[in-house]
């Protein structure tokens, strides 16, 4: 098992070796493939500290560079239709949740290269103009609190920086409560917020506008789709409250555009054949996962899975895993 995993990794290293020294074309050898990439932030540093799955612009560019002038970068809609070229990878892109250094650094870079992406937006922004994770991250990072209550539980900062009770994070607890009771969190940490909201960090957290989302969505490069209402995880709170996250946001966003919305992007990958299901019920045609977890899923064609961006590892790392199609 342990000489099957060296193995595995000798053959990774040797890959990301033949990119490094150019031979990036045997990599792509009788190669056919396809993935739809999933973005979350692009921050100017790329701190992973701060947010674990954003990755810096310049590593953004580099990234855009390399991928158009190596691969085949299509819209999801000709990813749907499978528009693809023969040996050479086939790339579709796709950011959730909607923030705002998604607009103010990925889109100009996207222009330029000409390169189209799907937007996967929550509808909470009519509310507050951050979402609970992001909250809780920087909160947790920031405080000076070494313990909170709530829900009536006594949560104990740990070494990491995450608050715990009984050994499972707020962070967990809140994934598997409705959007409802998770806002009462917001009180418990309101002096902190107030200190993080001072501070320069708001492309840590800070949602696009509806005005910046609607210049989004009338731009040809670009399609606009939910991601939910709260980004409550809807596979934990009451199947009648998920079905309204999925159908509510979808009104909303396509009141506020002016246009149908088919695609829908599930919050943290989380999702239940019911509920995929559910979307294609109410109209969306385009249902984007992480991971198939089930067979009859995969054999969907509305369904797709994601490949999401590692911000932990190098360049030439990345890619090769990407043509790869995992990490392992
Ligand atoms: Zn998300």
């Amino acid at each position: 098992m342990l000489w099957i995993r060296i193995k595995a990794r000798l053959l990774l290293l040797y890959r990301v070796f033949l990119l490094k020294i150019g031979f990036k074309k045997s990599l792509l050898k009788n190669r056919y493939g396809e993935q739809i990439l999933v973005f979350h932030g692009v921050d100017t540093v790329g701190d992973t500290d701060i947010n674990s799955r954003f990755i810096s612009k310049e590593y953004f560019e580099r990234f855009i560079h390399y991928i158009t002038s190596n691969y085949n970068v299509i819209s999801l809609d000709d990813y749907y239709r499978k528009k693809f070229k023969k040996n050479t990878l086939n790339i579709a892109l796709t950011f959730d949740d909607g923030y705002l250094n998604n607009y103010e650094y990925a889109i100009p870079i996207l222009k330029k290269y000409k390169v189209p992406a799907s937007f996967y937006i929550t509808t909470i922004h009519k509310k507050s103009s951050f979402l609970w994770p992001d909250f809780l991250d920087l909160v947790s990072k920031y405080s000076t609190k070494k313990q909170v209550v709530f829900d009536g539980n006594v949560y104990t900062r740990n070494e990491k920086k995450e608050f715990t009770y009984k050994g499972v994070s707020l962070k967990n607890t809140l994934k598997t409560i409705p959007y409802e009771k998770i806002e009462e969190m917001y009180g418990v940490f309101e002096d902190d917020w107030k200190n993080i909201t001072s501070k320069p960090l708001e492309e840590y957290w800070k949602l696009m506008s509806f005005e910046q989302l609607i210049a989004i969505a009338k731009d040809a490069l670009f399609t606009v789709g939910s991601h939910a209402k709260t980004h409550a995880n809807l596979v934990a709170i009451p199947l009648e409250a998920a079905k309204n996250e999925i159908s509510e946001s979808k009104q909303i966003l396509e009141k506020t555009l002016g246009f149908p919305i088919k695609e829908f992007a599930f919050p943290f990958g989380y999702y239940t054949e019911e509920l995929a299901n559910y979307c294609l019920e109410i109209g969306y045609e385009k249902v984007l996962l992480v991971d198939y977890n089930k067979n009859e899923i995969e054999k969907n064609e509305a369904f797709k899975k994601r490949f999401v961006m590692n911000p932990y590892i190098s360049f030439e790392l990345q890619l090769v895993s990407l043509l790869k199609g995992s990490y392992f």
